[in-house]
């Protein structure tokens, strides 16, 4: 009993664990009954309910966990036992083995009555130590085997929302995707799921800390119902000291934070105000006022600063004062030799007990980190719930070929309702043809192009395939149909030979050649190091620009499109590597229906019909013969680059 007591002389350090940990008790309590941590939790509950069985592992582990550590604790009575000479005698086994206290103990004084006679009491003390070696293998192997099924929930969950959100945005329209969103999905992709990750690692605990709660909390019960009780009466005091003590603090702080936040404001204003200040001779006035809120900043940090150091003096003091009320009617109980319990029993108490409010403690910011999670999932959900969509009919028809001409009838379209980026547009483009548009940058070409796969979606108007509208057809159908072919090329950090059949099936690998040399791209591909099974890098990064562009072509020649869109597709070339890429694009448009969008006029000069195209609206049409003879818009074009 001594040795316990003298170790009961607390540290500062000890008394603000206690204080924080107690906090955890009342305060885990008081979460375990927000209805809003349910709200919470029901968030993450979709996304963890994939893992039902390692949870019931993670649970199954973590109670034996606590059962044996409870345990390791439990082994100090019959070790003091010995040591103290308290052994009581047993020389026969109870007939039935019930699992309760006296049992247990009569079946422990039963081995040590044994070892005790045969050997001594230091023998017995040899056995204690093996016995509590073998439960802390226990424990720590049950405990290891729950982190070990905690751990595929903890990283498969942030892999399923990727997942998930990934597949979401391949599935949102282009539309969806203006500059900022693509930001914000960024961000969402990064920092949202991490903190989605660190949220999980804290799951466990919700699991594991309410289990050893409540096998320690039962364990105590069974050793002294009576101190239990008398701890329990105690309890909300020190809950109830430490939380005020705590709220007056947080008021304080957040004062000082205010008044350092009126500080930096006017530090702002008088930095973007400088000029003023000095032209109206404003100094003195200006240092005034700086002052008033310096000084206000100041009083209030003393204050705060100086209430903190009273509250952990304070806190101490209490702490001890009741903790001292309970070791007073704890040792009563002892001293009174009838009031059941003995020395043995009260250390085991007292330790037992300063072992639950660790676990009370996680259990709070576990709460608080899955908040936090909760949150992480919500705004990621902004994305996966979206609801941007291109609408495609049920009845929607297939289209594997089209037949007549692709005919805009009067279409409008703006990318958003401030501006009209396209007014009113008529054009056909029939089967066969091929349509070349002009105009000066910003006009509206890469919009028009933009509107046949349905990337968006006309404001007005329609647009028509053999006299269908393009939304009766279904998207998929539609979309290949067409071959893309811009100005950017769009590669991917993949092969050679993966880029080209993009989006193919089982590719033969004899197409593949053929269309790399319709494209002129074969004989490069086979100067690199490990020829169609070369990766070209980010984004292409190691082709030059019309390496790219050939790539690009021999991937569209791949597809086989009906339909051929090329965005300025030579515009970023040079002149060498433009003859190479107009070769290859004059290859791929053989016998298909084409729509070139051209910033050289040369390479349009055989197109059989030329739309010139000036902000949002056609201006001129005609062959190039025809356009240049009626000296408007297409001739001024044509001269300016001649110059
Ligand atoms: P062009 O291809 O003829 O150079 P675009 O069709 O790309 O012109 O652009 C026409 C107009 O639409 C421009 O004024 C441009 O600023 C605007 N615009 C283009 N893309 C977008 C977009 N995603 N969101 C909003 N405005 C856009
Ligand atoms: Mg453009």
């Amino acid at each position: 009993m001594r040795i316990y007591l003298e170790n009961l002389s607390f540290t500062n350090k000890d008394i603000n664990e206690l204080q924080t940990k107690f906090c955890g008790i009342i305060e885990s309590s008081y979460l375990c009954t927000n209805f809003i941590f349910m709200n919470d939790f029901g968030k993450l509950w979709k996304y963890l309910s994939n893992y039902k069985k390692n949870l019931v592992l993670v649970f199954i582990f973590n109670l034996l966990g606590a059962i044996f550590s409870f345990g390791m604790i439990a082994l100090i009575i019959p070790f003091f036992n010995v040591l103290f000479d308290h052994t009581q005698q047993v020389h026969e086994l109870p007939e039935v083995f019930v699992l309760s206290k006296d049992t247990l103990l009569l079946y422990c004084n039963y081995y040590l009555t044994l070892v005790i006679e045969r050997w001594n009491e230091s023998v017995a003390l040899v056995f204690i130590c093996l016995v509590l070696i073998g439960v802390t293998f226990l424990k720590d192997g049950f405990e290891y085997l729950g982190k070990y099924f905690n751990i595929p929930i903890v990283n498969g969950v942030p892999r399923d929302i990727y997942n998930i959100a990934y597949f979401k945005i391949l599935d949102l329209p282009v539309f969806f995707f203006t500059n900022e969103r693509k930001g914000d999905i960024m961000s969402r992709m990064s920092s949202d799921i991490t903190v989605v990750r660190n949220s999980m690692s804290s799951f466990i605990d919700l699991i594991k800390n309410p289990l050893y709660i409540l096998v320690y909390f039962i364990g105590i019960i069974i050793i002294s119902y009576k101190m239990t009780l008398v701890v329990l009466l105690l309890l909300p005091f020190m809950g109830i000291i430490t939380g005020r003590i705590g709220k007056s603090l947080k008021k304080a702080t957040n004062r000082t934070q205010e008044l350092q936040g009126d500080i930096l404001v006017y530090l702002d204003e008088t930095l973007s105000g400088l000029k003023v200040v000095k032209i109206f001779n404003g100094a003195k006035q200006m240092r005034n006022k700086f002052d008033e809120r310096n000084y206000a900043y100041y009083r209030e940090m003393n204050r705060a600063n100086r209430k903190s150091s009273l509250a952990h003096p304070l806190t101490d003091f209490l702490i001890v004062t009741i903790l001292s009320v309970a070791i007073y009617i704890g040792g009563n109980l002892v001293l009174a030799k009838d009031g059941g319990m003995s020395a043995e029993a009260f250390i085991a108490f007292i330790l037992a007990f300063t072992q639950i409010a660790s676990p009370a403690k996680s259990f709070t910011s576990a709460f608080y980190n899955i908040k936090q999670g909760a949150a992480g999932i919500d705004r990621i959900e902004r994305i996966i719930n979206a609801e941007a969509k291109i609408e495609e009919k049920d009845d929607a028809k297939s289209i594997e070929s089209f037949n007549e001409a692709i005919t805009f009838n009067n279409v409008t379209f703006g990318y958003n309702s401030e501006k009209t980026v396209l007014k009113n547009i008529n054009l056909t483009i029939p089967k066969g043809k091929s349509i070349a548009l002009v105009g000066q940058s910003g006009s509206g070409k890469t919009t028009i192009a933009n509107l046949i796969p349905r990337f968006y979606e006309p404001t007005e108007g329609q647009i028509l395939i053999d006299g269908i509208a393009l939304p009766d057809y279904k998207l998929t159908d539609l979309r290949s149909l067409i071959g893309i072919v811009t100005q950017e090329s769009l590669l991917f950090n993949d092969t050679v030979f993966n880029n080209i059949a993009f989006g193919i099936e089982n590719p033969d690998r004899e197409k593949v050649i053929e269309a790399a040399k319709l494209a002129n791209a074969h004989n490069f591909i086979m100067e690199m190091e490990n020829g169609y099974e070369t990766n070209i890098g980010d984004q292409g990064a190691k082709l030059s620009g019309g390496q790219r562009q050939r790539l690009c072509i021999a991937r569209a020649i791949m597809k086989n499109p009906q339909i051929l869109i090329l965005d300025e597709a030579t515009s970023a070339l040079d002149t060498e590597s433009e003859r190479l890429v107009q070769e290859a694009l004059s290859n791929l448009m053989k016998d298909r229906t084409s729509l070139v969008i051209a910033h050289r006029l040369s390479t349009i000069k055989n197109s059989d019909n030329i739309v010139v195209l000036n902000e949002g609206r056609i201006v001129e049409s005609g062959k190039h013969d025809e356009l240049i003879e009626l000296n408007g818009a297409y001739k001024r074009l044509h001269d300016l680059q001649l110059i």
